[in-house]
């Protein structure tokens, strides 16, 4: 048998639950990063890709126990920018190089929600054409995303949070606005229609085991993503799920667990995108350059303006910036040559996981879950 990397113990038909699981509770090392970052380079190449974030609305009608956007918080101060200011912070971040957008918010399947998404998309097509446009809002109809996908969408994030339908369910209320077959299902629809489908996980959940995410890492790989956004959770105190704050694991763990998920999901799916999440550097002053040397190759720079940002609250002690988005570029900048990378401004950086998927056979993709 082959081993896919020849220094490295992991081939890729151990990518077993109680090997991934082992690799994932084992001490640091810098042995599965040098792996991945091999995998990376072999793959995608070293560049580091931006994403600009507009935090669109914080309204949610959701009520996901962790978040702190949930319906039932009322300490939020709730928010939908409008159209001509979501169109001038994508105009500055185009005229500063970012050829990739991501638009944010919570669910919010109403007609004029869908509407203010779909004005910007089609605004983004005619006036800018060559960017890529992600969205990022939650389960939607197959209609709407058709919708928002001809009217110039590209990419669509939508996180699973959970692959086990049972710890899912413990995140979330009981009813059918939270249903796990739902997301499974909206997320087997993106990828079947055409999308750059993303998900991701959370990491360090109360009672969250290393079985439980290396089953993640293995729903990731039978789902066959284009991009990942997992990063560590980090609770809120106006959440249900504040109570149970002690028993998270400390901070360094969870950072250690993000960074062995991010190589681990390198090594399994080398072509895909991959972010160092704002959590993670939220978490960690050296998340960003930790994130990227563990295997990632997204950073969204938030394009959100002031007013609105720290609004945009899904967990306590986000790191917000407020340098302009020229200094934060040069930072970035700055950040990534001094850990040997670079940041490839004015591309919009497609996975080649989604290239390769779209020029050959769709393999067969179950819609699967860990009931
Ligand atoms: S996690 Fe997303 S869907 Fe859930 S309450 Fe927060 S913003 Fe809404």
């Amino acid at each position: 048998m082959d081993r896919l990397y020849p220094d490295f113990s992991v081939t890729e038909e151990s990518f077993d639950r109680e090997h991934l699981a082992a690799l994932l509770g084992g001490s640091s090392d810098t042995d599965l990063f040098s792996v991945a970052n091999k995998a990376l380079g072999e793959n995608m190449g070293m560049g580091v890709y931006l994403r600009g974030l507009v935090e669109l609305s914080n309204v949610c009608r959701k009520n996901c126990l962790y978040c702190g956007l949930r319906r039932s918080n009322p300490s939020v101060r709730r928010y939908t920018m409008p159209f001509d200011e979501v169109t001038a912070v994508i105009r500055y971040g185009y005229s500063r190089g970012l050829r990739s957008f991501v638009i944010q918010s919570g669910e919010l399947p109403d007609r004029e929600h869908i509407d203010l998404v779909e004005r910007i998309l089609t605004w983004t097509n005619a006036e800018l054409g060559d960017v890529r446009m992600v969205l990022s809002m939650g389960e939607l109809p197959r209609q709407v995303l058709d919708r928002l996908k001809k009217a110039g969408a590209h990419r669509y994030l939508l996180r699973i949070e959970s692959s086990s339908h049972d710890f899912y369910s413990r995140f979330h209320p009981s009813n059918d606005l939270h249903s796990y077959r739902d997301r499974l299902n909206t997320l087997a629809i993106l990828r079947e229609t055409g999308w750059q489908t993303g998900t991701g996980v959370l990491i360090g959940l109360p009672g969250q085991t290393v079985q439980q995410l290396a089953d993640d890492l293995l729903f990731m790989k039978k789902m066959d993503i284009d991009m990942c956004g997992m990063g560590p959770y980090l609770s809120h105190r106006d959440t249900p799920l504040w109570k149970e704050r002690e028993t998270v694991l400390p901070a360094e763990r969870r950072v250690d667990l993000s960074l062995r998920m991010i190589a681990l999901l390198r090594v399994m799916i080398p072509s895909s995108n991959i972010a160092a999440t704002t959590a993670l550097q939220t978490l960690d002053p050296q998340g960003l350059e930790k994130g990227l040397s563990a295997g990632a190759n997204v950073v969204m720079p938030n394009l959100t303006p002031e007013a609105y940002r720290k609004d945009y609250n899904l967990y306590q002690g986000k790191v917000i910036v407020d340098d302009s988005l020229d200094s934060l570029l040069e930072r970035l900048s700055v950040q990534c040559n001094a850990i040997g990378r670079k940041v490839m401004m004015g591309n919009p950086g497609d996975p080649q996981h989604f290239v390769r998927r779209m020029n050959t056979p769709d393999p067969e993709c179950e819609v699967i879950g860990n009931d």
